[in-house]
């Protein structure tokens, strides 16, 4: 075996999906329209798997706030806040990020993987442990990964497993930081939070919350699921993206404990990579702003998630949550189904998400939709009008 041989299975792969007339995975999106449409292979399509929960990427004053910076700041920063210096905006957006959450400190990435990774492996290090719900996204593995804590790993979603691990770490929970998602974006399943912040606590250990797909959809001010669950004060750290309902790129932690603040001095992925642009930064606040205010846009997104969901249900899907929510996961019998659905709705003028395995929870084949607060009625319609009519096809799993 050399080098290079371990490529060919990737290889194998980029070939099947050559064949295909759209490729189902790294789809090209020639041109973006709106938040809504764009065009592929040559025509307009309905977007519904973009994961811009609020429909913000075009939304104006976020646009004006992104232009200006650019023209009175520049394209780019050209290094890292630790070393070339640190942006007034960046200061900004930690402190709105602070006040928003009633929090202490805040430290913003240029991605919400390096989020995960900056501030997995800085708060746990050599002698710590990490805790992971099993489900959980690459960078949340991959910060695990670049921290020297050992990792373990509990059942998705099950608070018990979770109390099983913590008692056989015993006084060692006291340095043992717990990782769950608000929700989990392949199934679009929720964290069960108050079990797990209650078994936590009970252990002495700290919890680590990452809301990339709840941020800006649940709460009241869209501040996560903690909010919505009247617990964001039992969370030690709460991890988001600014790409998902923010619109832009770039991420965050936010914590009611001040030494988040020096932790940044000892993240790698903070201290060595370039900082945000100044576009990006002032596009987030902007984003942020409407975040926070945004009663009618959530309101408009759930009506749109639960529209969605119960027509799904009605179509005899069987669904990755038991509630609606901003993601639907169609749980499809396997691979060939699941790629022959996701190419009959682009030809209705659907896009969606083609999740195959070994990337699924369970090495389950999903069909996913997200929605968006800018989708009108007519589109959810459009969107379950798009699902072949004969019953055999409509039965996802359901054997
Ligand atoms: N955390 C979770 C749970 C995610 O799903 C993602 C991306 N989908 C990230 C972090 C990374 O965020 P970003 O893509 O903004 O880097």
């Amino acid at each position: 075996m050399s080098l290079l041989d371990k490529f060919q299975p990737y290889a194998d792969v980029r070939d099947e999906l050559a064949r295909a007339t759209v490729a189902p995975v790294a789809t090209p999106i020639d041109r973006v329209l709106s938040a809504t449409r764009g065009e592929i292979a040559g025509r307009e399509v309905l977007l519904a798997g973009t994961n811009n929960y609020l429909g913000l990427t075009f939304d104006p004053g976020v646009i004006a706030a992104a232009r200006d910076a650019l023209e009175s700041q520049g394209t780019g920063t050209t290094g890292s806040r630790m070393a070339n210096g640190s942006y007034a905006d960046h200061r900004a957006l930690e402190h709105e990020l602070i006040t928003a959450f009633g929090a202490r400190a805040a430290i913003v990435f240029s991605t919400g993987y390096q989020a995960n990774l900056g501030t997995i492996s800085a708060l746990a290090g050599s002698g710590d442990h990490l805790l992971i719900d099993a489900d959980c996204h690459a960078s949340i593995y991959d910060g695990c990964r670049l921290s020297a804590a050992d990792t373990l790993r509990f059942r998705h979603n099950d608070a018990a497993s979770l109390d099983r691990r913590l008692a056989r770490l015993g006084a060692e929970a006291a340095r043992t930081l717990v990782v769950v998602e608000g929700l989990y974006s392949m199934l679009g399943d929720r964290t069960p939070l108050a079990d797990i912040v209650e078994v936590t606590r009970r252990h002495g250990a700290w919890l680590l919350v990452d809301e990339a797909h709840s941020f800006g959809v649940y709460g009241e001010r869209g501040l996560g699921v903690a909010e919505h669950d009247g617990l964001l004060e039992q969370v030690d750290f709460v991890v988001g993206t600014f790409s998902k309902s923010l619109a832009g790129i770039g991420g965050f932690c936010v914590s009611r404990h001040e030494a988040l603040d020096v932790a940044r001095m000892a993240s790698r992925p903070y201290v060595f990579t370039a900082s945000p642009s100044p576009s990006a930064i002032a596009a987030t606040r902007a984003a942020l702003a409407r975040v926070l205010d945004g009663a009618a846009l959530r309101a408009q997104l759930w009506r749109n998630a639960e529209r969605l969901y119960a027509g799904l249900d009605a179509l005899g899907y069987r669904l990755g949550a038991p509630e609606p929510g901003p993601v639907a996961a169609l749980i499809m019998r396997d691979r060939a189904s699941a790629t022959e659905l996701w190419q009959q709705l682009l030809d209705a003028g659907i896009y969606t998400n083609l999740m195959l395995p070994p990337a699924t929870p369970g090495g389950e084949s999903l069909l996913r939709i997200s929605v968006s607060a800018a989708h009108q009625d007519g589109d959810i319609d459009a969107i379950l009008a798009a699902f072949p009519a004969h019953a055999d096809a409509r039965r996802s799993a359901a054997s």
